[in-house]
């Protein structure tokens, strides 16, 4: 009787130690361990910084920072998380979205629109996530607010509120 509950609670734990090494070697398993993020392109021209800026004679407050780079250039995901948002949004125009571990956010605006990651997959640090897009989309619409290509970048603390990526430090800027 106790040999056998014996046996059964050791491949229970057995069982379980398996499960748990899995479930946690597939979710978060990088962690962002020197404090700093990764700069999304290789890029370090800058055409339009974070804060308020003249647009066609209004004023209004640019979230982010814009990067020109030519149609297809790679773009890197800025830290380790999940994307949640992998498609068309009104002025970012293709927009990927990841929400990072620590609570922050970053969104990468005026993508192309062959997305190479999708909502719910998880990505680590440097990871390549997608690519400058064109500033007119196959399907005749812009891509968002934008005068060419270029790579927008806004970073979302974890309030919500946004921050001049500049501000950040970066491992690779
Ligand atoms: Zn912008």
């Amino acid at each position: 009787m106790f040999k056998k509950f014996y046996i059964s609670f050791t491949i229970f734990i057995s069982i379980f130690c398996i499960f748990f090494n899995i479930t946690n070697s597939s979710n978060n398993t990088y962690k962002n361990n020197n404090g700093k993020l990764y700069f999304p392109i290789e890029n370090r021209y800058f055409s339009s910084y974070y804060g308020y800026r003249d647009l066609m004679g209004k004023t209004n407050f640019h979230d982010g920072l814009d990067i020109p780079a030519t149609n297809g250039t790679k773009i890197f995901s800025a830290d380790s998380g999940v994307i949640i948002n992998s498609s068309f949004i009104n002025g970012y125009g293709n927009c990927i979205i990841i929400l990072h571990d620590n609570g922050t956010k970053s969104l990468y605006g005026h993508l192309s629109e062959n997305y190479i990651v999708k909502n719910g997959m998880y990505v680590n640090k440097g990871e390549h996530i997608g690519y400058v897009g064109p500033k007119i989309l196959s399907d005749g619409r812009l891509n968002g607010y934008t005068t060419g290509s270029h790579l927008h970048f806004t970073y979302f603390l974890s309030n919500g509120k946004t921050t001049d990526p500049l501000l950040l430090t970066y491992e690779n800027k």
